[in-house]
């Protein structure tokens, strides 16, 4: 990488306005803060020491861990354990939020299953859903230019029933800024999405949108079952679909947005090496498919903040600065947040009519 072209890098990153579409509550939480969490609600951690616990719950490049070791060892455990209860809850998106702010994010779409961080039932579940909220309206107080919303994810592991009661819970709330569903979770044979069609209508019809994870590793690869029975406007991750030339076609054609998490699937060996990301997201230019840039885990991956992930496409010449550009248009653009942003447009969004409305309505015979 020659001098000109770093100092172009440098130039891109300091101006691009970022938004981020696709991060898991439990894997966006600074450790600093995990840890803070951790001693305020006096959890028996294995470590003594801060920095033996960052580096126990962190991946990078070169300490790597498949997706399902990973659930199984440290996000279950660990950190969907310290992001669980109404105090945890509410500092966790307060402090992601505002920390996405400082680093330069405009936009933050936050999801998680609040159907995991209820202690196993033992918590009730609107007041997970309702500390959640509180945090992200302090964060939108303290930033009133930051636009955020919250995602609910089902489970392809829950039953049905369980994943319709997070449906429900989103379109409880709504109208507080639960913006959109998503399916998450491990691979299961179990899961299909013909048997939640019906469901993902009555969503729509009460205004969520539809994201799923699908594509990023073989074992949960059902788009087109997705486009099929759920018509997602988005799909997280996404990635196999490179090696699908139909399915690309058909992606282009409905513009449904891939949610792509590039160091996420480095660390999680969804992806091989930066040759086959390269093969991806250049083949996805080729073929017009509409894609973003996101972090999916920024706070336990060493170096996947937003702007970082921008940077290592560039550095590496994957994306050019304006596709990096188109990248970041295109993220805006797919948000599920109303347009407008800031805390005046989430207050307007809840304010059902005018002062004057509500007036007229009361003098009306
Ligand atoms: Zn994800």
């Amino acid at each position: 990488m020659n001098d000109q072209a770093v100092a172009t890098s440098d130039d891109v990153l300091a101006t691009l306005p970022l938004a981020e579409l696709h991060a898991h509550l439990g894997a966006s939480i600074n450790p600093a803060v995990l840890w803070q969490i951790a001693h305020d609600m006096g959890v028996k951690l294995p470590q003594t020491e801060y920095e033996d616990f960052r580096q126990a719950i962190t991946l990078s490049v070169t300490r790597k861990m498949d997706l399902e070791e990973y659930f199984r060892q440290i996000y279950h455990p660990v950190l969907d354990r310290l992001s669980s209860g109404t105090h945890a809850v509410e500092q966790a998106t307060y402090h992601t939020m505002c920390g996405a702010y400082r680093s330069g994010i405009r936009l933050i779409e936050l999801r998680n299953n609040p159907m995991k961080h209820n202690q196993e039932a033992a918590l009730d579940l609107d007041h997970i859903i309702m500390a959640m909220i509180h945090g992200m309206e302090r964060a939108l107080l303290e930033y009133r230019r930051l636009s955020a919303g919250l995602i609910f994810c089902l489970d392809r592991t829950f039953d049905f029933n369980r994943n319709a009661i997070i449906v429900d819970k989103a379109i409880k709330y709504h109208e507080r800024g639960v913006v959109a569903i998503d399916v998450a979770g491990p691979a299961s044979s179990e899961f299909h999405f013909k048997d939640y069609a019906k469901l993902f209508e009555i969503a729509r019809r009460a205004g969520l949108h539809i994201t799923v994870h699908s594509g990023e590793v073989a074992a949960a690869t059902d788009m087109w079952e997705a486009l099929e029975h759920v018509q997602p406007a988005r799909i997280g991750h996404g990635i196999r679909a490179a090696y699908d030339k139909p399915l690309m076609k058909e992606l282009a054609r409905r513009r449904v947005v891939l949610e792509v998490c590039p160091l996420s699937n480095l660390a999680t060996q969804a992806v091989e090496n930066l040759d086959e990301l390269r093969f991806i997201l250049r083949t996805f230019v080729e073929n017009k498919v509409p894609f973003c840039i996101n972090t999916d885990w920024p706070e336990v991956i060493e170096g996947a903040h937003l702007r970082e992930e921008y940077r290592l496409l560039f550095e590496q010449e994957i994306l050019t600065e304006e596709e990096l550009r188109a990248c970041s248009r295109t993220a805006f653009g797919a948000s599920f947040i109303p347009t407008g942003g800031g805390l005046e447009a989430y207050l307007r969004r809840r304010r059902p009519a005018s002062a004057e409305d509500l007036l007229a309505q009361l003098e009306r015979p």
